[in-house]
């Protein structure tokens, strides 16, 4: 079937304050420093919404589907439509995530089954969500994931499976319960991190993260995994809301985020 190659795109771009996103908890004042640069005129930071295209001669794979900005652009964009897509991966169900599954109520992505996590599945949709996350969040799970399951095309699989012949998801809990990163290929292949980190901070403070967390010390242990992986292989990274793919490095007690280009 070939190697596979993959690329980044671009579902669109965001706004929010730090305390949302890089540094929940953290006093502004505390923060700032580390965000210096980073933040616009209004104190917000922006970043993007992407997800991965994957291909080799038998599969075109997407993880992830943005949050129903212009993701049927960047496909076209990278010469693929919905109808080619074999095979649709979701990293977590957050809103971001999500967002470009379902168009006026049918799946967009009518030919691919969609691999989703277990634990991530029965968490939104068997009650224990409710309470622990924003309602806006839960109202997305709502809306996008009844027209997959009543289509059929589900596949709930264990979080370290074997997705398709160098393939293979490994468990990233603690940003949600389920989460999974996404491995491609050899060691010169990609690790898709989702968002077990989600700004260039986070490789260095382990411990700061986003107001969506629902498990903060199972989401630095996973970051610490992850990472660790990456920067022994020497491996490309990418996260869906970093800008670029990259390499990790090791930097003091934790690491540091080297963009590509
Ligand atoms: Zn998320």
């Amino acid at each position: 079937v070939g190697a596979w190659r993959w690329e980044l795109l671009r579902d669109g771009t965001g706004r929010f304050p730090p305390g949302v996103l890089v540094c929940a908890g953290v006093p502004d004042a505390e923060a700032a420093p580390a965000l210096a640069g980073g933040v616009d005129a209004d104190g917000l930071i922006s970043f993007p919404y992407d997800c991965v295209l994957a291909r080799n001669s038998e599969e075109v794979v997407l993880a992830d589907t943005g949050a129903g900005g212009r993701l049927e652009g960047a496909l076209a964009d990278a010469g693929a439509t919905a109808d080619d897509v074999t095979t649709v991966v979701l990293t977590h169900l957050h809103a971001g995530h999500i967002g470009g599954l379902v168009v006026d109520g049918a799946p967009r992505f009518p030919n691919a089954r969609h691999v989703v996590p277990a634990v991530e599945w029965s968490f939104w949709t068997g009650g224990a969500a409710v309470g622990r996350v924003p309602d806006a969040m839960l109202a997305a799970t709502e809306h996008a994931l009844p027209p997959l399951s009543r289509a059929g095309l589900v596949e709930l699989v264990d979080d370290a499976a074997q997705v398709a012949p160098g393939l293979r998801l490994l468990p990233a809990p603690g940003h949600s319960p389920g989460q999974v990163a996404v491995e491609l290929g050899g060691g010169d292949g990609l690790l898709f991190l989702a968002d077990a980190v989600i700004h260039p901070l986070h490789f260095a403070r382990l411990d700061r993260g986003t107001a969506a967390d629902t498990d903060r010390r199972q989401m630095r242990a996973t970051r610490e995994r992850l990472l660790a992986r990456a920067a022994a292989e020497g491996r490309r990274v990418a996260a869906s809301h970093l800008w670029a793919s990259g390499r990790v490095e090791r930097e003091g007690l934790a690491f540091r985020f080297v963009p590509d280009g």
